[in-house]
């Protein structure tokens, strides 16, 4: 079985965003780039699928500049077998990207495609449904458990207040939850061999789709600045305080 599985480079999660001062956006010049943390799950569940005999090939693609080859090089290093890149400079949108997913999937024909739940830069939370609803194919959002079984996927599903188990029917599409699985690391030799793997460059034209926005960004803001807490001295000053200037008690 192949299984497919869609990496989105985003700022590195440890990065302290800034916005720009027109407020059009985030700064991303000199910015650390890294693979959405979602999506390095979604490469870890593949590659335990492929140790464990259920998976024989395992294709990654991403979507965007030049520079997201870093994050497929990444996916190859951790034990995807290939990869493919739709290079363009448009800034994409969730739709645009699940169009493109649908045209790759009906050329690779994947059994299991496996995507984040939601990117950390644009929080959108809706790729992999959106693949879901223009292919047809069974969806299991919120993944933090998934069995193979006989042409079918079980999916356990972190859901308000416990667990549910979906039986998907193959080929189903799988978007991962925090607590599916640990990343691991790449190692120096893994790093050195993910160079030589094959990865193919792509336009969003040769699919045939247009990528051109729908949405306009209105404004971007930085959340508003902390204002620094007071030290009390007693409980009594305390709730003095929480009465008559928080008036919260
Ligand atoms: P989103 O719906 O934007 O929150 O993204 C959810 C998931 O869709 C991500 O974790 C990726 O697996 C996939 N995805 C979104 N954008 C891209 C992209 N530009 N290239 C590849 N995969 C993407």
């Amino acid at each position: 079985m192949k299984v497919l599985v869609a990496v989105k480079r985003v700022v590195d999660y440890n990065v302290k965003i800034r916005v720009k001062s027109d407020e059009s956006g985030v700064d991303l010049a000199n910015v650390k780039m890294a693979m959405n943390p979602f999506c390095e799950i979604a490469v870890e569940e593949a590659v335990r699928l492929k140790e464990s005999g259920a998976a024989d090939e395992i294709v990654v693609v991403s979507m965007g500049p030049k520079a997201c080859q870093e994050q497929i090089r990444t996916a190859m290093a951790l034990g995807a077998d290939r990869g493919i890149q739709i290079e363009t400079d448009e800034d994409l949108e969730s739709l645009a990207v699940a169009k493109l997913l649908a045209k790759v999937v009906e050329e690779e024909q994947p059994g299991l495609v496996i995507l984040g739940k939601q990117s950390i830069d644009s929080d959108n939370n809706q790729t992999g449904q959106m693949l879901g609803a223009i292919t047809g194919m069974p969806q299991g959002t919120f993944a933090s458990e998934v069995n193979l079984g006989e042409g079918i996927v079980d999916v356990t599903r972190e859901v308000d207040g416990g667990l549910q188990t979906l039986s998907l029917k193959m080929p189903a599409i799988v978007t991962t939850d925090l607590r599916l699985n640990e990343p691991r690391y790449a190692s120096l030799p893994n790093i050195m061999k993910a160079k030589r793997k094959p990865l193919d460059v792509k336009t969003p034209a040769d699919y045939g789709v247009d990528v051109t926005p729908r949405l306009k960004t209105l404004k971007v803001e930085a959340p508003a600045q902390r204002e620094a807490g007071i030290l009390v001295s007693s409980v009594d000053e305390l709730v003095e305080k929480l009465k008559n200037e928080a008036k919260v008690i």
